[in-house]
């Protein structure tokens, strides 16, 4: 699926630029993920879907996501037969929502890509401050040391981290930095929505 952010990291490439997957950062030095990939752009149905999912309970749109994500353009080669990840919530925020969007996400593209396991490898060792008044750089300091890998893994398992929807790339660049901690070295990333 064509969009206008880095595959290497998340963050938005320049709009008029020349058409490239990468930002320039990543193809100076290795970017954080090995591939980005996203189902929608973050605009009116992407955008219902996230808070859908987010906010109101969204297990309502399994179906309607397994459908989507089926027959999703790149499907093939980002999910088959790797290990899903999702992005954790704070413990203190999953209590106060209930459940964690990322987890359904990754329910729905267990249905979608049978070859699939999920694995909640992951943990938020800190609640951070919200994002949206950041800027990139304040986004990855922030997002620094968030998370921690629950157990080490073997290097040739290949990692899908999942989240609901890729802003700068902040969180999925310091989840990438704890499950390579933990060992893993093959290591995507999957989110319904990109900015
Ligand atoms: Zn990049």
């Amino acid at each position: 699926m064509k969009g206008a952010y880095c595959r290497g990291c998340g963050c938005p490439l320049p709009e008029h630029g020349p058409p490239e997957r990468r930002c320039a950062r990543c193809r100076a030095q290795p970017p954080p993920l090995d591939d980005v990939g996203s189902l929608l752009r973050y605009r009116a149905t992407g955008a219902r879907l996230v808070q859908c999912l987010k906010y109101e309970n969204g297990r309502y749109l399994r179906p309607e996501l397994v459908r989507l994500l089926a027959g999703m353009e790149g499907g093939a080669e980002l999910f088959a037969g790797r290990v899903l990840v999702p992005v954790p919530l704070h413990a203190v925020r999953l209590r106060k929502r209930g459940y964690n969007q990322a987890d359904l996400l990754a329910e729905a593209v267990a249905m979608a890509w049978p070859r699939t396991r999920t694995s909640s490898l992951l943990e938020r060792t800190r609640a951070t401050p919200s994002q949206t008044r950041l800027q990139r750089e304040e986004r990855k300091r922030n997002m620094r040391g968030a998370f921690v890998c629950r157990r080490p893994m073997p290097p040739q398992d290949p990692f899908v981290l999942i989240d609901d929807v890729l802003t700068t790339g902040a969180t999925l660049a310091a989840c990438a930095e704890a499950l390579r901690a933990g060992g893993a070295r093959r290591i995507s990333a999957f989110t319904l929505a990109h900015g």
